[in-house]
Order: structure tokens, then sequence, then C-alpha cells
């Protein structure tokens, strides 16, 4: 059940409402509408006397199975990090290498984004590779200078966290939390970064559907955490001429589905370097609210996902003309020319008429 509450509603009404549901045995949660007013969420329906306390706005018993991941009464999300609006109109961009090798590297690495026009810095120090044998990351050592660049550049940090027992730690460290595709069903961890005060940037399982995406945010937010952002990073289709399939139809859909942020990652969504900037750009496009790549000085050197890590030059490029395409696309519309003439095959056809 989903009630929402008037903006100038009294506080003892949600007061009534949530105690009213534990009364009953029920779990129930309250958040912002986003327009001054409350939502209050009860797994499953209360009895009508409860619901006569001043203020109700509105009642639905039958709603979408992610009641505070929808849009549902609520206004678009804005999460901000640092001076950086992510949800906000402006495309964010996140870069950075896949994974933190050294102190010296990632530093360079910070400066190289930050000069291309990155506002958030992303590494991996915890990296969940497909063999046990492959780089794991450098952990905390990693952690400490992903801060130490944030510290020189002035960026907030994105870095992946994998495991429950890991969250203090990253948090310690990092401004996003990163759950990869991989954890996107990793229930434990979501539910502890739930009880997290920080944002988390929530990657699509590569075999995920959307409702399971969005039951897994609803996962984050049921623990009182509603800083999440979303992120397409391409699903496993059939082809391995890419990596994965970006899957950029998810964006106009989830705007009609959540009020969260969503960002797109062309660089596992594509895994190929030359394939990162068009489909920066076409996310964009589609609406995204930002992007997320993988970049480098010496691509060509990456531990992890070289193929797919473009250099500072090229993310500089994508940068400018990622700004020039959202300024385009919220600047008026130029009226279309009315008087141009019928081809020719059409006016034979009124001819013969
Ligand atoms: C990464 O961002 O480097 C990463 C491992 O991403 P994903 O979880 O999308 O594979
Ligand atoms: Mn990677």
């Amino acid at each position: 059940m989903i009630i929402v509450l008037e903006s100038d509603v009294p506080v003892g009404s949600s007061v009534a409402l949530l105690d009213a549901a534990r009364a009953a045995g029920r779990a129930a949660r309250s958040m912002p509408d986003g327009h001054g007013g409350l939502v209050v969420t009860v797994d499953g329906n209360l009895p009508d006397d409860v619901l006569a306390v001043p203020g109700i706005r509105t009642v639905e018993r039958s709603h979408k199975p992610y009641p505070l991941a929808s849009a549902e009464h609520r206004a678009q999300t804005v999460v901000t990090v640092g001076d950086v609006e992510i949800g906000g109109g402006r495309p964010v961009v996140m870069a950075g290498p896949c994974s933190i090798e050294g102190r010296d590297s990632l530093l360079r690495a910070a400066h190289a984004v930050r000069a291309a026009g990155a506002d958030i810095l992303r590494g991996g120090a915890f990296k969940p590779r497909t063999s046990p044998y492959s780089f794991q990351g450098l952990g905390e050592e990693g952690l400490r200078y992903l801060a130490e660049a944030r510290e020189q550049t002035g960026m907030p940090v994105i870095t992946e966290v994998m495991e429950p027992e890991q969250v203090d730690l990253v948090c310690e460290y990092a401004d996003i939390l990163q759950i990869g595709t991989r954890n996107m069903s990793n229930f434990p961890l979501l539910r502890r970064v739930g009880e997290a005060r920080k944002p988390v940037l929530l990657k699509r399982g590569m075999s995920a559907r959307v409702d399971e995406w969005l039951m897994s945010a609803e996962y984050v937010m049921a623990g009182g955490n509603h800083q999440v952002i979303l992120c397409e990073r391409g699903i496993r289709g059939f082809d391995p001429a890419t990596r994965f399939t970006l899957d950029l139809t998810v964006v106009p859909l989830l705007r009609q589905l959540t009020h969260l942020p969503i960002i797109i990652d062309p660089s596992h969504g594509t895994g190929i370097r030359s394939l990162v900037g068009p489909m920066a750009l076409a996310g964009v496009v589609a609406g995204a609210d930002g992007i997320f790549i993988e970049a480098e000085p010496n691509p060509e050197r990456a531990t992890s996902d070289a193929a797919q890590t473009i250099d500072p030059e090229t993310l500089r490029d994508i940068v400018a003309r990622t700004r020039m395409l959202s300024q385009a696309m919220s600047a008026p519309l130029v009226p279309v020319v009315a008087a141009v003439p019928a081809p020719e095959w059409e006016l034979s056809l009124a001819a013969a008429d």
C-alpha cells in the first residue's frame, strides 16, 4: 500500500500510520515525495479506519512491487555528491582507470581525466575478476590512493564494494559505492549498503530484467538509503562481436518507471575502445543523466579492461560533445520549414485519382 501525504500534513499523521502498521505486524517506511510531501509505503494493506488521519492525499492499494523506486508519486531524484548533481539536468561524467594499479598511475590518470572534463573519478580497488588468477585489485591500499586523488583534484570518487564486510571500509574512502553487475542480486550486500549513508551506483546484472534491477534498487532503499543511481552497463547478447549489448532502450523506459538517475557505461557495454564515444553520446541523446567511462593515459597498458579503455584526448572529445548535445536537446525547437514540395510519385498518384 502507498499512502501519499500532503506537504502541510501534521507530523502526527505519518507517525500514526507507521505505528498502526507496526501494530498490525506490517513493515512500513516513509520518504519525501520530492514535492514537499511524504510517501508512506506499507507491506500489505492497512484497515480503512487507520486511514482516517488528517493530511492523506491518495491511497494506492495496487502499485508496482518496488514502491520506493517507482516513479509513481515521486519527483525525479537528484543525488548530490560534493558539488556534483546527478540527475539535475546536466550529464555527469565519471571516468578513470578500470583498476587502481599504483599511486603514481592513479594520480596521473586522475589529473588527466579531470583536465578532460570529468566530474567524478572512478577506479576499482576490489576487482571482481572472472579468473581467480587475475589481478584482484590493491584493496585498502588502492582506496588510500583514491582518497589522495580526490584531495589533489577535488573530484568525488566512486569505487566498487563486493562484500557486506567491506562496506564500512569502502565508506571511509569513497563518495559513491559501486555495486557491480555480478553483485546486483547479492541481497546481503544490497541490504548492507542500504544501511550506509553514501550514494550507491547499482549496475544492472548482465542477465537481469528491468523489474529485477528495480527490485534490487528497492532492497537498498528499503534499508533507508534512498540515494540510488542506476547504471546500464550492457547485457549478455548472442553476438560475440561486442563484449556485451548496451541496452539504451532502458533509458527512456526507466524514465517512465523510476525517479532514480540513470547512468550509461559504454566501456563495459561494448568492450571496444572505438565504440565508447559513439555509444556514450547515444546514451546522452537517449536521456541518460551521465556516462561512466574507463579512461587513463596509457590504455594499452591497463591490467584490466585495456581493450575498452580510452585515452584522455578521446575523453575530452566525448565530454565536449556530451555538453553540446545536452544543450542542443534542451534548446527550444526550431520550427520545421513547412513548404516542402510533395514528392513526384505522390503528385502522379493524385493525378490518377
Ligand atoms: C568495472 O566498473 O570495472 C566493472 C567491473 O564493472 P561491471 O560490474 O559492470 O563489470
Ligand atoms: Mn572494468
